[in-house]
């Protein structure tokens, strides 16, 4: 059977390593004869799993003593939600930065809650490509209760790597997308949220690393599932969590710790990107419309010179072992994700395949 490569901007493949660990142990989690899914999450062996997964999440990502690390249901819309209702507190205004259609859909979901004020920071460069201003137009209103953006755009493919300065206002970042992709600097946040499909684990998770000051000051109205004070004090179990999905993210930060870590996997990840983005610039048949200075290393859209070719390149692809190259409707074209499960070995078939295929049909 040929290999299969699957470029699915979520649910996204897991390591081939970790899809094998899971397997072996899936009707006998730890010789205990039943599945890691059929024990209670108070035993004391899930207990120490869960613990030991946020301990590895933890020193991949440098995360500070001074915030928790809370595994929620909800995924990332789930916090969309959650965010204003924990945050805002007694204020009524919250900033949010746009740059493409995840930071929009955020502002849907907060204007139930607050006055929104939105920065959009998309610009067009002198060559007609996608850009994004600098953070210094972020205008920022002192009085909002925090200022929301996503740091990776996963349908335009649109990153900003630079961590902007808010001042007082904590800043909020929507990072489903990259996190753990490369080294941040956390303490610079107020809250870091992710739903797990896309570099973490299974969907029906979403983890929330949030400052010590910034919990306890929900709206009464807020479900107790989504209050981080709730979710502090009984360590993230006040219901049930999602508890296969925290056991592959466990097995996910032990594969991550054994890569070297994440400056290991960001240099991998930034060759990847690299390889696929040459492949792109150096051909007149493909393009890629974003500004060099904030494409993203996980998600690369690119068109083809004939959008009529589009299906029998979704075809031939296919046939080859490359799946899910379909851009999003509202982008058009294709886009390969390709988070840190996805081995260089995978993104050089693709490439291959993109030279043959212009051979052919351009
Ligand atoms: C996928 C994605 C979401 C939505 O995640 P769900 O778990 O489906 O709610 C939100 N933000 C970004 C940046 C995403 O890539």
């Amino acid at each position: 059977m040929t290999k299969i490569y699957n470029f699915c901007a979520g649910p996204a493949m897991l390591p081939e390593a970790v899809m094998q660990q899971a397997q072996s142990e899936f009707c006998n989690w730890q010789g205990s004869g039943v599945s890691v899914m059929e024990v209670s999450h108070r035993s004391p062996e899930y207990v120490a799993m869960a613990k030991q997964a946020e301990l590895d999440l933890r020193e991949l990502m440098a995360i500070p003593d001074n915030y928790k690390v809370l595994f929620c249901h909800g995924g990332g819309r789930g916090q969309f939600a959650a965010v204003p209702f924990n945050l805002l507190g007694d204020k009524l205004d919250a900033d949010y930065i746009l740059t493409g259609q995840w930071s929009k859909s955020a502002v849907v979901e907060a204007k139930k809650h607050a006055r929104i004020h939105e920065t959009n920071i998309m610009r067009t460069t002198e060559d007609g490509k996608i850009g994004v201003k600098s953070s210094d137009d972020w205008n920022v209103n002192a009085g909002s209760a925090y200022v929301h953006y996503c740091p990776n755009e996963t349908i335009e493919g649109i990153e900003i790597f630079d961590v902007p300065e808010t001042g007082v206002v904590p800043l909020v970042a929507d990072m489903s997308s990259t996190i753990l992709s490369r080294p941040i600097d956390v303490s610079k946040f107020g809250v870091i949220y992710a739903g797990a499909q896309k570099n973490i684990g299974p969907s029906g998770l979403s983890i929330v690393i949030v400052r010590d000051d910034l919990i306890g000051h929900a709206r009464q109205t807020i479900p107790s599932i989504f209050d981080y004070q709730v979710q502090t004090d009984f360590d993230s179990m006040y219901n049930t969590p999602p508890t296969y999905s925290w056991y592959l993210a466990g097995l996910v930060f032990k594969w991550l710790l054994a890569q070297g870590g994440i400056a290991a996997v960001e240099k991998n990840n930034i060759a990847k990107a690299e390889l696929l983005y040459n492949a792109i610039d150096s051909s007149s048949f493909y393009s890629n419309n974003v500004d060099a200075s904030v494409r993203s290393r996980m998600n690369i859209p690119f068109t083809l010179a004939d959008d009529s070719l589009n299906e029998t390149f979704l075809s031939e692809s296919k046939a080859a072992g490359l799946v899910t190259l379909k851009g999003h409707k509202l982008v058009g074209g294709m886009r390969a994700s390709i988070y840190n499960a996805m081995p260089i070995e995978g993104v050089q078939a693709l490439v291959d395949f993109m030279a043959v295929f212009e051979k052919k049909y351009a």
